[in-house]
């Protein structure tokens, strides 16, 4: 159910578990745990409609990163109004730790994670058929195309609904259970020793009051997380068991994306039947290329996969149609027919293949005089100087500080990079399948190059997982060192960030939570 007013919460409810943040991962933590028979109450200070965080509530100074102003949403539902839906799953080398990345181990195997993500996909609608790469290549008739030098294809899986806010739409407004609270800040902690107590939460006109729980699930995203355990820390610092924690804000790592060559087809049928996008009982699978762990560990460099980027004269017309079309099945929201009209017009010779392929074909279109290209999405060396840090001189009307963002690169990324996209040419060429003509600047190495490639909205560490206090902010079980009952989800608990987009493994540990929490 939702609320907006403070008063219509039972503030003194010791009983039930709060969760900070109405996004993503809070409202799909809420979800697992009502079904589970918990009473929940989620703290969101974002409203129903789309919202974004005033820009004087943050600042970035190391290389630009855009994610921190437009990569994130302050509504319920959170960044899941914003982002593709796209699930993609680390690799067993992510989690390993590897001796030419200092600090990549992580306290968790690859075995315990993945032992989670056939109830995540479930719990997410992926069904069972659609979980593994090569049945899904099979039902589309994708034939191995047989690369060599360790490199792979395989596909990542697109969510049929992106938003949690619309997913879980129904239960938000009707659950006993699950209990909303919008346009609520929380602000602060209460503590006794090692135990939260409750946290103190404002209302958009100033009123504060402390709502109390036996759990707390810190889900309220990277930025936020890290400024209200460095706030509580100087704020409350007799009190604050994180105190002493010299780890809160650093190893913040995004991946670095864009474009690293031209593409040449020399096989146009067997490129489109590798590349484009399958569609299978309106589920969208893309395939990628990447390395396998044993050609990473022989190379000795970052982790990071490659996408085809096509583009047309009707690229930006058919995206528009995408949207509307979105638009218009899940928020059932009709506007703009003049822009409607103005796209179908652009692009009417294409919407026949374009069906056809959908349909019949089961794969996305893309016209046949598309340009070409090669991005790549990197991983980052873990860096405790590339950091999110709070300015307590700048406040905002919740009283909170500011947050600063000092985002690095380090001197690892440009020769994966170069490595990567080496390899792909040479495999490509050898498989008679295309040739590319890499960027002049990459080819030479030149640093320069990392200034065309920007963030993706990916924001890792800040809490990350250690092995002790000394190392990390939470456990392995995503537990706040030094604390019983306060828990933090999300990509600011990752250790590395591999190639892969974060949210899936994010939401796959939020789930072995649940397990464990309702156990
Ligand atoms: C355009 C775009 C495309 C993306 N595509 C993908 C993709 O395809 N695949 C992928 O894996 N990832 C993708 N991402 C990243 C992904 O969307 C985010 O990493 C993920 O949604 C973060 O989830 P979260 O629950 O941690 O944070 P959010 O979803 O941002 O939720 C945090 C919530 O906490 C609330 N909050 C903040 N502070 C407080 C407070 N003090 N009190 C109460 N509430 C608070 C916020 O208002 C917000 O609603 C994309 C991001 C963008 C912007």
């Amino acid at each position: 159910m939702i609320f907006r007013e403070i008063n219509q919460v039972e503030a003194s409810n010791s009983d039930r578990i709060v969760i900070v943040g109405g996004g993503t991962l809070g409202l799909y933590a809420a979800h697992e745990l009502a079904r589970r028979g918990k009473e929940i109450l989620v703290i969101e200070s974002g409203a129903e409609s789309l919202g974004n965080f005033d820009p004087v509530t943050y600042d970035s100074i190391g290389k630009t990163h855009e994610g921190i102003r437009i990569g994130r949403s302050k509504s319920l539902g959170g960044t899941s109004n914003l982002w593709g839906g796209q699930l993609v799953e680390f690799q067993p080398v992510d989690f390993q730790g590897r001796d030419w990345l200092p600090d990549s181990k992580w306290p968790v195997t690859y075995e315990e994670v993945a032992s989670y993500h056939q109830q995540t996909y479930e719990n997410l609608g992926v069904g069972k058929e659609f979980q593994d790469d090569a049945s899904v290549f099979k039902q589309a008739g994708v034939s191995d195309p047989g690369f060599r030098n360790g490199l792979e294809l395989f596909l990542t899986r697109w969510l049929k609904i992106p938003s949690m806010a619309v997913a879980y739409g129904e239960e938000i407004r009707s659950s006993e259970r699950m209990k909303v609270l919008l346009e609520h800040s929380v602000v602060g902690f209460e503590v006794s020793g090692a135990t939260i107590t409750g946290v103190r939460i404002l209302d958009s006109k100033g009123a504060s009051l402390v709502i109390k729980g036996s759990m707390f699930i810190l889900a309220c995203g990277t930025f936020e997380i890290s400024r209200l355990l460095l706030h509580s820390a100087s704020n409350q610092a007799e009190l604050c068991p994180w105190k002493d924690n010299q780890n809160i804000g650093r190893y913040f790592q995004d991946h670095l994306i864009g474009r690293v060559a031209s593409v040449e087809i020399l096989d146009r049928k067997r490129f489109f039947n590798t590349f484009s996008t399958i569609v299978r009982a309106g589920q969208k699978f893309q395939p990628k290329l990447r390395l396998r762990d044993e050609a990473l560990r022989n190379e000795r460099i970052l982790n990071l996969y490659g996408m085809m980027a096509f583009e047309s004269s009707v690229s930006e017309n058919l995206v528009y149609l995408k949207q509307f079309l979105k638009a218009a099945i899940f928020s059932r929201k009709i506007n703009g027919l003049g822009d409607l009209f103005r796209n179908l017009f652009a692009c009417w010779k294409h919407l026949l293949p374009l069906m056809w392929k959908y349909v019949v074909a089961n794969r996305v279109f893309v016209p046949s005089t598309s340009k070409v290209s090669l991005h790549i999405q990197s991983e980052q060396p873990v860096m405790s100087e590339s950091r999110i840090t709070i300015n307590p001189e700048v406040r905002d009307a919740t009283g909170l500080p500011k947050v600063i963002l000092d985002w690095r690169t380090g001197s690892e990324e440009l020769p994966s990079i170069r490595e990567f996209a080496k390899r792909v040419d040479a495999v490509f060429q050898a498989s008679g399948l295309a040739r590319l003509h890499i960027e002049d600047a990459l080819t030479r190495g030149d640093e320069q190059f990392l200034s065309t490639l920007r963030d993706n909205y990916h924001q890792v560490g800040g809490a990350r997982m250690g092995f002790s206090a000394q190392d990390g902010v939470v456990d392995k079980n995503l537990k706040v060192f030094g604390t019983e009952n306060l828990y933090v989800v999300g990509a600011s608990t990752f250790r590395t960030s591999g190639n892969a987009n974060t949210t899936f493994t994010a939401l796959t540990f939020v789930t072995r939570l649940m397990d464990q929490i309702a156990s």
